[in-house]
């Protein structure tokens, strides 16, 4: 997928958890800007193995170090795209988001913003897997599944199916689910930020 599919659907798959939640927990609008920052990031971050991912583009040394780091996660869809990646993902995570909180003084919750942004990362790793390359969830293993499990039913990145069903389908979701709970989503905005 590319990155404007995997962006989408990171904030689709946010928004998903978000309403199925009994109720939002009420959080500053620090926690809340942050979250969607690093459910953003958490979109694109298991392609930080690929030198031309648009993770490194966002910033501005990015493709220079995309060169440096990429060697070292053993080429594209390897370990970050594993469940031991998800393990080390979210550790590293959860202690930069530690950090982070006693670095800057803002109001901060730390454990929404590492959701948001492992939520990003889980539908990363879930938008791969109907393309041909598959995802190596076994890793070390090389095993490379993918849904449907035979390669030649699955798509190609950033080709018609991505761009004319996937895309769209992804918005309409998110309106979709978006308007269905807009009276607990217009609560939150109005009682549960501070
Ligand atoms: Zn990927």
């Amino acid at each position: 997928m590319t990155g404007r599919t995997h962006d989408l659907a990171a904030f689709t798959a946010l928004v998903l958890v978000a309403t199925a939640l009994p109720s939002l927990p009420s959080m500053s609008y620090a926690t809340l800007i942050l979250a969607f920052g690093a459910n953003f990031v958490g979109g694109l971050f298991p392609d930080i193995d690929q030198k031309t991912s648009d993770f490194w583009d966002n910033f501005r040394l990015g493709p220079f170090v995309a060169k440096v780091v990429c060697p070292f996660l053993g080429g594209h869809r390897n370990v970050s795209h594993s469940l031991v990646g998800l393990v080390l993902i979210g550790s590293l995570a959860h202690f930069s988001l530690q950090l982070l909180v006693k670095l800057v003084n803002l109001e901060i919750d730390p454990s929404v913003v590492w959701w948001a942004f492992m939520i990003g990362v889980v539908s990363h790793i879930i938008m791969d897997l109907p393309t041909k390359a598959g995802v190596p969830f076994l890793w070390p293993m090389d095993w490379k599944f993918g849904i449907p499990p035979f390669r030649a039913l699955r798509m190609e990145s950033g080709k018609f199916v991505e761009k004319w069903v996937v895309f769209p389908g992804l918005l309409a979701l998110t309106a979709w689910t978006l308007f269905s709970h807009y009276q607990s989503v217009l609560t939150f905005f109005k009682q549960g930020l501070h």
